[in-house]
């Protein structure tokens, strides 16, 4: 018998173009971006501007890139950063604002992922020659290791507006905006207003194979520019990735819907197992805290049965659901985890 086939729940990140997305790449009428002159990719970033309520967009080729400009043209070196302790800025970035910025992340610790206003007025400290001071606020909405949670328009504006009454930028990672605009139903505009710079990814639920979107005023995209060119991310004639992006803004959105309910189903079947914790889902990302065994262990065991999954750390699984699985593969993947773990 053929071994099962793989349900591939390590991220949204691996789904694969679509066929739409294919032909629109071919097609694409392409330039020189670094020239500014591909016009797929000025359609792009001017439909992503027009979508979050910003002026301008900074096509960039990852969400790292994207989170990293961010934090370069938003601060000097010395400065600190504000951050959920378990953010991609300070998480998954392998120390890249200390290493291409010159600053330091301060950490505080929110439940779901998600500082609020509170959080953001008792991390101010007072001005003191001996210390240094916060440059930038990052929000991460979803909030990825937290489990994919979802800050509403109103806490997005009060925690905007506290930094912003401090004097402190605010730069919204929201690789997975789109996924917390579609549990909430509402518009992607209303959870980055009064943000800095935000940014977007494509290349995870959207399924293009890249891309991220920076987003902010004209002036600030003009200095992003500038940074990405340095980073070494000006890229010539990539109309031919921001084709498949601009499919994916188009057409994709509205469906992860479907990887959201799927998720719901995988956490459910979690949340019975003895030993798991896992809150329920409200968008694409579960994460299973496992009580007493070794997440590498467990997770070596699932991928013997064709079920993937990625380690956080020693006692932390993560699930995605996306485009690439549909509803019988998670249900078969719940089947899996019941038999593994009740
Ligand atoms: C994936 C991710 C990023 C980085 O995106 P890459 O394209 O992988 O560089 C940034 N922030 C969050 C919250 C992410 O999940």
């Amino acid at each position: 018998m053929p071994p099962p086939a793989l349900v591939d729940l390590r991220s949204d990140t691996v789904t694969r173009p679509t066929p739409a997305m294919r032909r629109a790449m071919a097609e694409a009428e392409v330039g020189d971006d670094v020239y500014g002159e591909d016009p797929t990719v000025v359609r792009l970033q001017d439909q992503v501007a027009a979508r979050l309520g910003f002026e301008a967009a900074l096509w960039v080729p990852t969400g790292v890139m994207a989170n990293e400009i961010a934090i370069r043209i938003l601060t000097r070196p010395g400065q600190e950063v504000l951050a959920e302790e378990r953010s991609h800025v300070v998480q998954f970035e392998l120390a890249g604002m200390a290493v291409l910025s010159g600053v330091m992340p301060r950490i505080a610790r929110a439940e779901d992922g998600h500082l609020t206003a509170d959080d953001i007025r008792a991390a101010r400290r007072p001005a003191s020659y001996m210390r240094s001071d916060l440059g930038l606020v990052v929000l991460e909405n979803t909030h990825n290791f937290a489990g994919g949670t979802v800050a509403d328009g109103a806490l997005m504006r009060a925690a905007i507006a506290a930094a912003h009454d401090t004097g402190v930028p605010v730069h919204v990672d929201g690789a997975r905006l789109w996924n917390a605009a579609v549990a909430l139903g509402a518009p992607l505009a209303s959870l980055v207003a009064g943000a800095d710079p935000a940014m977007v990814t494509l290349s995870k639920g959207l399924c293009a194979p890249a891309g991220s979107v920076l987003v902010s005023s004209r002036a600030r995209i003009d200095e992003a520019r500038r940074v990405r060119k340095q980073f070494g991310g000006g890229m010539r004639q990539v109309g031919i990735l921001a084709a498949a992006g601009l499919v994916g803004v188009e057409t994709m959105v509205d469906r992860l819907a479907e990887d959201h309910v799927n998720a719901a189903l995988l956490a459910q079947a979690l949340a019975g197992c003895p030993g798991v914790q896992v809150r329920p889902a409200r968008t694409n990302i579960v994460v299973a805290e496992l009580a007493q065994r070794s997440a590498p262990d467990l997770a070596a065991e699932l991928a013997g049965r064709g079920v993937l999954v990625s380690v956080m750390d020693a006692r932390t699984l993560r699930l995605v659901t996306h485009h690439d699985v549909n509803g019988e593969d998670c249900a078969r993947a719940a089947g899996v985890l019941l038999e593994v773990l009740a």
